[in-house]
């Protein structure tokens, strides 16, 4: 009996794992077949300067609207990419699709330049040989000076061989592009290597920021919030809070004096019309 059961157990398991790798494998079709067909989008999250309450940049978010699954979340199709290596193409169209819209509403907005636009990097793209130089030609075809870009790279891609990574931010730096630390205290890094890294921003995961107020640990996520946005300030680096969803969460920030907040209290990630009509009207929260 127990050992029908192991057998039973065994090829549950087996067959289970085909249908992961089956499952994969279609994805990584279609995620072929859709850059193909040009089925993804950039959308855009206003981050917004906690004491002016201005815009002050966008983030892009790709989306990807596939004719065969319909939405599918990054969160799913990113980590897939980056496994196959179809996040470099993909990441490359990103780029160019991100500095071709800041370009394009620095022509339309003057009055609301500069406005800076975040770009997601992911470990596969920090690890190819020519970034700088394809970046570089990025920013030529668009016309846009580096200083319009900042790239958000996470703690893991910074950890794993930390002189070429410095050697790497310093040449990119010299381009003139920003750099932020993407859901700063999630991942692995080491304190004492921070202040050696040239960077200009941490963003504090969302993860902390939604803590803050309910659950029987929210005191200490205020603490963690109030550590890291001090630690950045005193490296000189400016901070984002990411996630803020609540007023009450804004107030926190804004009396922890964190320069950015970026969250759906202040707006989703926006399509291109979307976030130009927010740009016309150009509020202030
Ligand atoms: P991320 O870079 O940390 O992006 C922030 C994520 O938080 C986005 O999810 C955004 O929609 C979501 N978000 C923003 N404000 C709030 C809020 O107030 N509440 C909640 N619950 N969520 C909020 P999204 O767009 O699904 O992206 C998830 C992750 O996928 C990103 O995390 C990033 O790691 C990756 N990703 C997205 N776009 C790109 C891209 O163009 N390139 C690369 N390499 N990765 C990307
Ligand atoms: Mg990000
Ligand atoms: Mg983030
Ligand atoms: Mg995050």
């Amino acid at each position: 009996r127990a050992k029908e059961l192991g057998t039973a157990r065994n090829e549950i398991f087996v067959s289970g794992m085909d249908t992961q790798a089956v499952q994969r494998w279609q994805l990584e079709t279609d995620l072929r077949l859709g850059l193909k067909h040009q089925e993804f989008r950039l959308y855009y999250q206003p981050i917004i300067s906690l004491k002016t309450k201005k815009i002050a940049g966008f983030e892009a978010l790709v989306r990807w609207q596939s004719s065969k699954r319909g939405f599918v979340s990054p969160g799913d199709f990113i980590p897939v990419a980056e496994e196959t290596g179809l996040i470099v193409p993909l990441g490359k169209w990103i780029l160019e699709e991100a500095c071709r819209q800041v370009s394009d509403w620095h022509e339309k907005f003057p009055h609301i330049s500069p406005l800076i636009m975040s770009v997601n990097l992911s470990g596969r793209q920090f690890a190819q040989p020519d970034l700088v130089k394809q970046i570089q030609d990025v920013l030529d075809g668009a016309k846009i000076d580096g200083d319009r870009i900042k790239l958000e790279i996470t703690e893991s891609m910074m950890m794993n061989d930390v002189e070429s990574a410095i050697e790497l931010l310093k040449r990119l730096k010299g381009l003139g592009l920003r750099i932020s630390i993407d859901d700063f205290g999630t991942g692995y890094s080491s304190l004492s290597y921070l202040h050696r890294f040239p960077i200009d921003t941490l963003k504090v995961d969302r993860s902390f920021v939604g803590r803050m107020e309910e659950g029987k640990d929210n005191e200490k996520y205020i603490q963690i919030v109030r550590t890291i946005v001090s630690l950045g300030h005193n490296l000189d680096l400016d901070v984002i809070a990411e996630g803020l969803e609540t007023e009450s969460q804004v107030k926190i920030l804004e009396d922890l004096n964190c320069e950015y907040g970026q969250g759906y209290f202040f707006s989703k990630p926006l399509s291109r019309e979307d976030a130009e009509d927010l740009l016309v009207k150009n509020p202030e929260w």
